[in-house]
């Protein structure tokens, strides 16, 4: 079917914010887009599983906290690869609560917008959420983390319930120092690289990382970790 060309279209990575009675979460998206500018609306595409999903249904509102290339990937990884069901993803994160209720993340942010919900369609696993826009600004001028930046520079996947999920490819086996893949979110750490997030120099082998290291999109512990290929 050629859903391979789907690679070539480019988006950028955004935190969604929203709330449902007295509670706040929020998600990565990165299939989100300007859809008129009179009035200022905005659409997102949020999968229906999430938990984003049924806030958003609930207060009809939302916030998008455009992420700035410098977004380390254990922050993509708290908002984009764990389940704000089995925990608080907002403690310890700078964010505040904006004008019309909905928590907007301000750290790692370089411009935040929210919007109220003017109509929805159901896509099968997701729902496309169109919104005006009633407050937008602003942080910095810092450059915008492109999902392509993403995925090429800082080496990211796509969790299941993204639009742009694809099943993981097999890659030939390297003979230096062998690579290393999450089993939870498929994350790939390569010797070669490093991980700059955490001080881990370009060259350390997996073996070689510290006991307490743990994957930086998804915070899972080395033994859930095998080896590639
Ligand atoms: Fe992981």
């Amino acid at each position: 079917m050629g859903i391979e060309a789907f690679r070539k279209l480019s988006y950028g990575l955004y935190v969604i914010g929203s709330l449902k009675d007295g509670q706040i979460n929020g998600q990565i998206a990165n299939a989100l887009f300007q859809v008129t500018s009179d009035p200022p609306t905005v659409a997102v595409s949020i999968c229906k599983e999430n938990l984003t999903h049924s806030y958003i249904q609930a207060s009809r509102k939302f916030s998008i906290s455009i992420l700035s290339q410098n977004t380390p990937m254990t922050f993509i990884g708290l908002f984009g690869f764990r389940s704000g069901k089995n925990m608080n993803k907002f403690e310890g994160v700078n964010y505040k609560s904006g004008t019309t209720g909905v928590p907007v993340v301000l750290q790692h942010a370089i411009a935040y917008i929210e919007a109220e919900v003017t109509g929805e369609l159901d896509c099968g696993t997701h729902t496309i959420f169109a919104g005006r826009v009633v407050e937008g600004h602003i942080l910095n001028n810092e450059p915008p983390l492109t999902y392509d930046y993403y995925r090429d520079i800082k080496k990211g996947k796509s969790p299941k319930n993204a639009p742009t999920y694809a099943e993981p490819e097999a890659k030939p086996r390297s003979e230096k120092a062998p690579k290393y893949v999450c089993t939870i979110c498929g994350y790939i750490y390569d010797p070669g690289q490093g991980d700059p997030d955490a001080n881990i120099e370009p060259g350390t082998p997996f073996t070689e990382l510290p006991e307490d290291w743990v994957c930086p999109v998804c915070g899972a512990d080395k033994s859930k970790f095998d080896r590639e290929g």
